[in-house]
């Protein structure tokens, strides 16, 4: 439930209507809107009592259950947008459009900087690069691991862009977290409840893609897992769900975009490379995914699609990102947006 507060409530005020809450054994959390300051309850099922009570505290204006499974990740919750700061980079700012590109996989140092020296010159914000490849077949590549990070790391240094990296394991997490600027949970792992809760005990941001088969609640119950943690910073990222349909790799679910926006603060971007698995089909999703309200986009870009070591078919030559980079302006324009 959340504690809406009234007009001109003093600090004090809130701080005692905390104190009681917390007195009365759940955790809370402060949200302060642009006209009211919201007291968010965090435990199990609140009792009728504790609501009523609640309700008779000085300063408190109404007492509001939140009916949905998911609590901290719903607008009722917090109705502002979440802005994630990625090193400086603002992720779900209404007026901001951001796109994160790269390579699917660090393969080596030459294919890394020359694509991130690409992604730089288009106005691109974040690099992206796997080092830590979760991999369909065990006989396929799977990263270069640490080496790999290091390589992300010196990208960064030279092109000053920040990295989104895939961490797969808990025990991995504060090693990648070194690295990283963002912690990419990839959609094999968006239902490990281990890993979910090691990246919420950081603070750094998460970009949370929807599992290949969850529905849009299991993916914000999950993201509720990073945000009970005490991490904030979650960026969701749609990147096509399995269906019975061949002709693309995955069905990229935009529809679930603009549910998100609807039920949910957190911002969310969209990945139009694993969603399609079709280099051709990158860019006209992309320009959808602008048109129905997504926040930015993650795209995989290589200096050479047919000799990548991963996911080549879906990767965008430099030329080719950047003319989709030319052509997305008036889409991001329309939307109220800059990039
Ligand atoms: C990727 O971004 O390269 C990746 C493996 O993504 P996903 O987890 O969405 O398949
Ligand atoms: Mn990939």
């Amino acid at each position: 439930m959340v504690i809406v507060m009234s007009k001109g409530v003093t600090q004090e005020q809130i701080q005692a209507v905390r104190e009681e809450v917390e007195r009365c054994g759940y955790r809370t959390s402060c949200i302060v809107g642009e006209e009211r300051t919201i007291v968010g309850v965090i435990g199990w099922k609140p009792s009728q009592n504790h609501f009523d009570h609640f309700r008779s505290l000085p300063g408190v204006e109404d007492v509001v259950p939140i009916m949905k499974r998911y609590k901290q990740t719903s607008r009722d919750w917090k109705p502002v947008d979440t802005v994630v700061n990625v090193r400086g980079v603002p992720v779900g700012d209404a007026k901001r459009f951001v796109v994160m590109a790269g390579p699917c996989t660090v393969e080596t140092r030459e294919q890394l900087l020359t694509t991130a020296r690409a992604v730089k010159r288009t106005g691109s914000h974040i690099l992206r690069g796997g080092a830590y490849k979760p991999s369909t077949s065990p006989y396929d590549f799977q990263g270069l691991g640490e080496e790999g990070l290091k390589l992300l790391a010196e990208a960064r240094r030279e092109t000053g862009l920040p990295v989104v990296t895939e961490v797969m394991s808990p025990d991995k997490v504060g090693l990648v977290a070194e690295y990283a600027d963002i912690l990419q949970i990839g959609t094999r792992n968006a239902q490990n409840y281990d890993l979910l809760k090691a990246v919420g005990q950081t603070r750094k941001p998460v970009l949370l893609k929807r599992g290949w088969a969850s529905t849009i609640e299991e993916w914000l119950l999950a993201a509720e897992y990073i945000l009970d943690q005490g991490n904030p910073n979650v960026i969701l990222c749609e990147r096509g769900i399995r269906t019975y349909e061949t002709a693309t790799r995955n069905t990229l679910d935009l529809s679930a975009v603009a549910v998100v926006k609807r039920e949910s603060h957190l911002p969310v971007i969209v990945d139009p490379s694993q969603g399609t698995g079709r280099w051709y089909l990158v860019a006209p999703m992309a320009k959808a995914a602008v048109a129905c309200g997504a926040d930015g986009l993650i795209i995989e870009v290589h200096p050479d699609p047919a000799q990548a070591l991963k996911d080549g078919p879906q990767s965008l030559r430099i030329d080719k990102f950047e003319q989709l980079m030319r052509e997305l302006q008036p889409f991001v324009a329309a939307t109220g947006r800059t990039m």
